[in-house]
């Protein structure tokens, strides 16, 4: 097949040109013409995945769950990827903590733009801090009530919820191996249905994928720009340092770390696993969610790299609402960033507290644009920094977000190929060319 037929060439020729129009549009002030004729085709490709994450997530863990067949194999299993999982977001912080005590960017910031900063953002950081008040304010086992939802299809009724969701699933796939098979089979096989319909329904909506991508990126651009171009760069040149500091960790850990766990535990050919994942990191670059990207991310870890369905549906569900490390890392960073610009130093006892704050933290923060920065108030207060700070980096976070839910959906897909391959789950496909790696 020619190499622009194959679909993540597509996807990025639509991420690249809809950046290079964004560009073109805010510059002329063309940015009502892209909010009306534009993004809603990249509002279109959006609603079609989140459309489906509720049911994939419900039938696939459903699946998931009963096709490992015992209670003992479901502890082991889950046990092994949800200690890999908070394994791999330690490290991320602790990059994240390591890049912003040797760079300092929060000295580099001069103070009038500091005061400009925290003039522009005043309104938004208030509202962002009411719903971390509101968060904090619920005592400390509230996370856990949040998980049990009493009411099934109100806790289908909003993404955000996805928590809730994993719960019923898990729970109901524990309850249909505790009982009969004869009555258990009718059950898993409707869901086992619905499970391949949505996959051939990610299909459907991945053929419009470089027009929803184009249309996203053209959007967020000009969205961000606002018909002043001029200012982004500004922006950019001020917090230059502290956004380079987030990448150069999001880049060292997605890079590093990952690569590093999949040659040792899984003997994974690296050219295989990034070739075979972009689609989902192009996707989850443009839409800035992990729970949309998650019916790609499935795909990707099925047909491209051999994962097989019963670790795939388990594991990757679970990672895109509790597995967080770019976010978990950008946190980090950013509160070490907000007390260098605000002059307050945290000493190491602040930093573990950081660390320690920023698992939980990522672990609750839902998988949808922008939820990072809310938790990240609760980060702030939990070593004394105080949350207006968050009004230094907002203006950088839209493209940062971008940046980290890569390495979000990366990091599930490193879990999941790992889990398989100690499993023995993991048939890789034979590559095009004759020898990988
Ligand atoms: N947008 C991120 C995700 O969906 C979460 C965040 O860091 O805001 O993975």
């Amino acid at each position: 097949m020619p190499w622009y037929r194959k679909l993540h060439w597509q996807i990025l020729i639509g991420l690249l040109l809809g950046l290079l129009f964004g560009l073109l549009a805010a510059a002329q002030g063309w940015s009502g013409f892209v909010t009306r004729w534009v993004a809603p085709f990249g509002t279109i490709f959006i609603n079609l995945l989140k459309l489906i994450a509720v049911p994939l997530v419900l039938a696939s863990l459903i699946v998931g769950v009963t096709s490992l067949s015992d209670l003992k194999r479901l502890s082991r299993i889950g046990g092994k990827t949800i200690a890999i999982y908070i394994a791999t977001t330690a490290v991320a912080i602790t990059i994240g903590l390591v890049i912003v005590n040797v760079l300092r960017p929060g000295h580099t910031v001069p103070p009038e733009m500091r005061t400009r900063l925290q003039e522009a953002y005043e309104a938004d950081v208030e509202a962002r801090a009411e719903l971390a008040e509101q968060t904090r304010q619920r005592g400390p086992l509230q996370v856990l009530v949040d998980i049990v939802p009493e009411n099934v299809f109100s806790a289908a009724s909003d993404n955000r919820n996805m928590l809730q969701v994993v719960f019923i699933a898990l729970f109901a796939g524990i309850g249909l191996l505790l009982i009969p098979a004869d009555k258990a089979r009718p059950v898993i096989a409707f869901f086992d249905g619905v499970n391949a319909l949505v996959i051939q329904l990610v299909e459907l909506i991945m053929r419009i994928a470089p027009i929803g991508v184009f249309a996203l990126l053209a959007d967020t651009i000009t969205s961000i720009a606002r018909d002043n171009l001029q200012q982004v760069f500004e922006l950019l040149a001020a917090l230059g340092y502290y956004s380079l500091a987030v990448v150069l960790g999001l880049v060292i850990h997605t890079l590093g770390t990952y690569p590093l766990l999949l040659k040792l535990l899984a003997r994974v050919p690296l050219k295989t696993f990034f070739s075979g994942i972009a689609p989902a990191q192009l996707v989850a670059f443009s839409t800035s969610s992990s729970g949309a990207t998650l019916p790609v991310t499935m795909e990707c870890a099925e047909k491209n790299l051999g994962v097989s369905e019963e670790v795939s549906s388990f594991v990757l569900p679970l990672g895109a609402t509790i597995n967080m490390d770019g976010t978990a890392l950008y946190q980090a960073v950013a509160a070490v960033f907000i007390a260098q610009t605000l002059g307050l130093g945290l000493d190491l006892g602040a930093q573990l507290t950081i660390l320690l704050t920023a698992v939980l933290a990522s672990i609750g923060t839902a998988a949808v644009p922008s939820a990072g920065i809310v938790m990240l108030v609760i980060i702030l207060e939990s070593v004394g920094v105080p949350s207006a700070g968050i009004a230094l980096i907002l203006g950088v976070d839209r493209i940062l977000d971008m940046c980290r839910t890569v390495t979000n959906v990366t990091g599930d897909l490193t879990v999941a190929t790992i889990v398989a391959a100690t499993e023995g789950q993991l048939a890789l496909p034979v590559p095009e060319t004759k020898s990988a790696s």
